[in-house]
């Protein structure tokens, strides 16, 4: 062997005693095969082995069999954004004809997608009132074929009652999804509340650092994940393994920071709705909409809830974030750093309420001292009302 040939040859050393708690980083593109005749049949391995790159290597058969064992599944697909899993789940059931039923609370490019994208292929849809519950039942046509729920809401945090409208869904034949990004399977379980998609944005809690994109889509139904992987696999989704060894790095502490950003939260966030005059959304405070089905279907909260601010307070509005010194703002929240972004509805709602023309301000709690964070809030609700 010539040394440019071993400068591509990479010795072979043993691994006979080496152990450790991380997971390896496998980066492929070529996955390279023991014989001619494992090549040639390469395309009827199963979908959990390997056969290119792009359909996965070990380092991503670790978070998919993470992700199934929390959510309580049979499998688990990654994908490279959260938006992703859901564009990915919506064209693996959905055909030119078809129609498909949203939560009018879901993440809102999920609408932007059924409006530019499904519309224009001859998929229609429709949006429904996130307390629907059996309700759902009316909004039913004979071509509907799934169901998206989003559990509490984007913005608004309203819970949906899953468990009526699954029931519903299966006695008709109908797929149902949800986004459940702001509980993650540590605090509830879609699959045993009979949802066939159990999606996430690992961008969020999971990944928890604020500084990667992923999704997750996770089913009790071999069938399903095939449809998934065939979408994927058209559409050469692929998710970097770098990225995927961060989220099994975060996922190791996600139970941690979840329970604590949850507590923290409720915490401050009945303070707000104590002293200042707004309205506050979040699942744990009873006065929240869907506070009972909380508490009947999830295990705890998450650090994430928002405020609806009276309309004389937006004239201060950008002073009062201005000054925040603890919370940065932004959004893409479940990061280790308290954030709060401003939100309008206005325009993403079909049912009325009088909180859809108000300034919405989400805020996600972090891992900073609780005391900080009430002292930042308290400047901040201070300047708002000394209008
Ligand atoms: C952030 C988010 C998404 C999208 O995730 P990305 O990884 O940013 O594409 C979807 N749903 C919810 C509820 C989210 O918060």
């Amino acid at each position: 062997m010539r040394d440019a040939t071993r400068t591509v040859h990479h010795p072979v050393v043993p691994e006979n005693e080496y152990a450790s708690l991380c997971v390896p980083t496998h980066r492929a593109s070529t996955i390279v095969f023991s014989n001619a005749s494992a090549y040639a049949t390469r395309s009827q391995r199963d979908l959990d082995s390997y056969s290119y790159g792009m359909h996965g290597t070990p380092t991503q058969r670790v978070l998919e069999a993470q992700l199934t064992a929390l959510e309580g599944g049979l499998r688990t697909v990654i994908v490279p954004s959260g938006q992703a899993a859901i564009a990915v789940v919506f064209l693996s059931v959905l055909k030119p004809g078809d129609h498909v039923l949203l939560a009018e609370t879901a993440y809102p490019p999920v609408s932007g997608f059924c409006r530019n994208f499904l519309e224009p292929l001859g998929i229609s849809w429709s949006s429904y009132a996130p307390g629907i519950g059996a309700g759902i039942e009316t909004q039913i046509r004979p071509e509907t074929r799934l169901i998206w729920m989003e559990s509490p809401g984007s913005t608004t945090m309203e819970i949906e009652d899953v468990p009526a409208i699954t029931r519903i869904a299966r006695s008709r034949g109908i797929r149902t999804g949800i986004d459940n990004t702001w509980a993650t399977p540590l605090l509830f379980k879609p699959l045993s509340h009979g949802v066939d998609f159990s999606m996430q944005a690992l961008t969020k809690y999971p990944g928890g650092h604020s500084d990667i994109l992923m999704g997750s889509v996770t089913v009790n139904d071999l069938k399903l994940r095939k449809d998934l992987r065939d979408t994927m696999r058209m559409l050469g989704f692929h998710t970097a393994p770098d990225a995927i060894a961060l989220v099994l790095r975060g996922i190791e502490t996600m139970a941690v920071r979840i329970a604590h950003s949850g507590r923290v939260a409720t915490e401050l966030a009945s303070g707000i709705a104590a002293r200042y005059p707004v309205e506050v959304l979040a699942p744990s405070l009873p006065s929240s909409p869907g506070h009972d089905i909380w508490k009947r279907d999830f295990a705890g909260a998450s650090g994430l809830f928002s405020v609806v601010l009276p309309p004389h307070w937006q004239e201060r509005l950008d002073q009062a974030l201005d000054a925040l010194s603890v919370f940065a703002i932004g959004a893409s929240w479940g990061g280790t750093r308290s954030l709060m972004a401003p939100m309008s509805i206005a325009g993403q709602r079909a049912t009325f309420h009088p909180r859809n023309d108000l300034t919405i301000l989400r805020i996600s709690i972090g891992l900073e001292d609780p005391d900080d964070l009430r002292e930042d809030l308290d400047r901040f609700f201070t300047i708002l009302a000394s209008t």
